[in-house]
């Protein structure tokens, strides 16, 4: 092993994101020595880009919302999918995450009576998100950075995880290489804690950025461990679509929040159309109740832009379709029509929402203020993941944690705005606070020199093939088949082609070859990052053809009604003994009747 630098912790966090710098914080402050590894510089982590804020029933705004109403909103917004259990634990524990950020330093928007300022965001009955403008993830990760730092991490930027390493049936540790110098690393521990991230790298259009390929899912696959959930990924309804260059960028819920409203080509406002049943008693039936309730009037109901995003997003698919749609394929997002309400209009957009003001002069030379938006759906969310115990975060690989993007069962089919960061802040508390008990009880192990010149003779396998096909088309190829294929609206015909095209695809992956040496080669970074892209890219493909019903963000259309059958289990995805995809329908936990009640009562 005298090749490969060596280091040694208690706990060894993969993901500097929010969840993995909280796991790293609560590991840390119960004493282990951790180590914090990013694919990416310490700071640019994926959660960075949030905007809206984070869901917690702080009640600040709106005194009638408390636990059990995020709970409910959670479920509903999931589909009846979600683990009961994270939800209860999300919803109960939130406030206290939010106001300990606060401690520490995060300054959140204020009301004018000094506390939490808390904004409207889809599928949340009352206003629930807290945030820093539209900069809330910026203020989350800088706070935890600065709060970690002082608690002595070891933090490893630029280094990417590339296979974990187990005894037995515990993992380990982990082998990964660093970008800079190409150098090849091991790192060994008494617990890992997964915190990779999302998948939407996996399709052409995404608001995720370049490090969402999917490594978490698939180390923790290859690893034996669970994935859940995994045919459920979130389409954003509302990312830009023109120019070219910025197609997929988000633009936050936020702004439906604050009053924009959708309109097809006719000027027509759509949303009206089509109240699914689960929210028609939450839903206002004029566009003057639903102008009150982004006024913050308690008595109004909210607008159907504000219902969640699976549905919105299906519905400005219906208008693009028919023939409805803005000259670029979406429709208009309109927040400058509030002028017709408030006298200040331009100046009170540019304060609720500075940055996609900026986003828009900038990118787009739109001036929001004054004209509509250009917007379309665009792949933002996994609610699939890794599948863990709920209260531990462990999963079933002992010795593995999993937290945030890259874990799963708080979401169920379809995650609510505001729902992840608070995830985040909660699940990455439990997964450090747990992993630092397991690695206590369990010191690092003897890591097997085979399994490391093996994870070092694949990683080093595209240089041996210099003058063959490079891995960045075999990458487009899958993201142009995973957007086609397998996207918003799915049907059995067009995944099996999927499915056809993804082997062949791996096929040329092993194949696929690099040129030049191991310093800061990006496209061997991208040939080393296909096999996570493939994985995750065959799972929910296999996942998908096998939920044939529609829920939440998965919808098909050979399958278009949700079918109650489908509502009584999660399909879980593991590795069979010869590499083949095992999917197995794992009932749901049986919920306490109490939690039925809460249930019964919010309806
Ligand atoms: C534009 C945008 C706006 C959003 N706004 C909101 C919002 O307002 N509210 C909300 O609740 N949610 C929002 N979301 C969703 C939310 O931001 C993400 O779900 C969340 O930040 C994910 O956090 P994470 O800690 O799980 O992962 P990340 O923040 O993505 O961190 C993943 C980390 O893992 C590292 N990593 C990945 N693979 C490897 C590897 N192989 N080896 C080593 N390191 C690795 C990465 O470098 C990174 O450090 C938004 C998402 C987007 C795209």
């Amino acid at each position: 092993m005298a090749e490969y630098l060596q280091h040694e912790h208690d706990v060894l966090v993969i993901g500097a994101g929010g969840a993995g710098l909280r796991a790293a914080v609560e590991a840390s402050a119960a004493g282990s020595r951790v180590a914090l590894i990013s694919k990416s510089l310490l700071g640019k982590a994926h959660t960075v880009m949030a905007e809206g804020g984070i869901a917690a029933a702080l009640a600040d705004v709106d005194d009638r919302d408390n636990w059990r109403v995020h709970f409910s909103d959670t479920m509903r917004g999931g589909q009846y999918l979600n683990s009961w259990r994270m939800a209860e634990l999300h919803a109960r524990e939130a406030p206290a995450r939010v106001r300990e950020l606060e401690a520490w330093g995060a300054l959140f928007d204020r009301t004018a009576d000094g506390r939490i300022l808390q904004r409207n965001f889809g599928g949340h009955r009352y206003p629930r998100l807290a945030h820093v403008g539209a900069r809330t993830g910026l203020e989350m990760i800088r706070t935890l950075q600065d709060h970690g730092i002082h608690l002595g991490l070891d933090v490893f930027m630029e280094h990417t995880i590339v296979v974990l390493l187990k005894e037995g049936e515990r993992v380990i540790g982990a082998f990964g290489y660093d970008r800079e110098r190409g150098r090849f690393h091991v790192f060994r521990a008494g617990a890992v804690v997964l915190a990779t991230g999302g998948i939407g790298r996996a399709f052409k259009i995404t608001s995720n950025s370049w490090e969402y390929t999917g490594d978490g899912h698939s180390l923790a696959y290859h690893a034996g461990a669970s994935l859940m959930d995994m045919e459920f990924v979130q389409f954003h309804p509302t990312g830009m679509i023109w120019p070219p260059s910025v197609r997929g960028i988000l633009v936050t819920e936020g702004v439906r929040g604050e009053g924009g409203v959708l309109r097809n080509k006719d000027g027509r406002r759509f949303m009206f159309d089509d109240i699914p049943p689960l929210y028609v008693n939450q839903t206002a039936n004029s566009e003057e109740e639903g102008w009150r309730y982004t006024q913050g009037d308690k008595n109004a109901r909210r607008p159907p832009e504000l219902l969640t995003r699976d549905h919105v997003a299906r519905c400005i698919r219906r208008e693009v379709r028919e023939g409805r749609g803005s000259p670029h394929g979406g429709v208009f997002l309109d927040i400058a029509w509030i002028k017709e309400r408030i006298p200040n209009s331009a100046e009170y957009i540019k304060k609720k929402l500075p940055s996609m003001y900026h986003q828009f002069k900038q990118l787009a030379d739109i001036d929001i203020t004054q004209v509509p938006m250009e917007v379309g759906p665009t792949t933002h969310y996994m609610m699939g993941g890794v599948r863990v115990d709920p209260d531990s975060q462990m999963s079933d690989v002992p010795g593995l944690f999993a937290a945030g993007e890259c874990g799963a069962g708080l979401h169920g089919a379809n995650r609510l705005g505001g729902n992840s960061l608070s995830d985040l802040l909660v699940f990455g508390q439990r997964a450090g606070e747990y992993a630092a008990k397991f690695a206590k009880q369990n010191p690092a192990g003897q890591v097997n020199p085979e399994a490391l010149a093996s994870a070092e003779r694949r990683a080093l396998k595209p240089f041996d093939h210099e003058n063959s096909e490079g891995p960045y088309a075999i990458q487009h190829a899958l993201q142009d088949l995973m957007q086609d294929l397998v996207g918003i609206v799915r049907v059995e015909a067009e995944m099996l082609q999927a499915l056809e095209r993804i082997r062949e695809l791996k096929a040329r992956a092993e194949r696929a070859g690099v040129q030049g040496n191991r310093e800061y080669n990006t496209g061997w970074h991208t040939a080393l990052d296909l096999t996570s892209l493939l994985t995750v890219s065959e799972i929910i493909t296999r996942a998908a053809l096998d939920r044939k019903e529609s829920r939440g963000a998965h919808f098909r259309d050979d399958f278009p009604d949700k079918d109650a059958a489908y509502g009584k289990f999660n399909i879980v995805v593991r590795k069979g003994p010869d590499g083949e995809v095992q999917l197995i329908h794992e009932p749901l936990p049986p919920m306490p009747p109490e939690f039925q009640q809460i249930i019964e009562e919010m309806k």
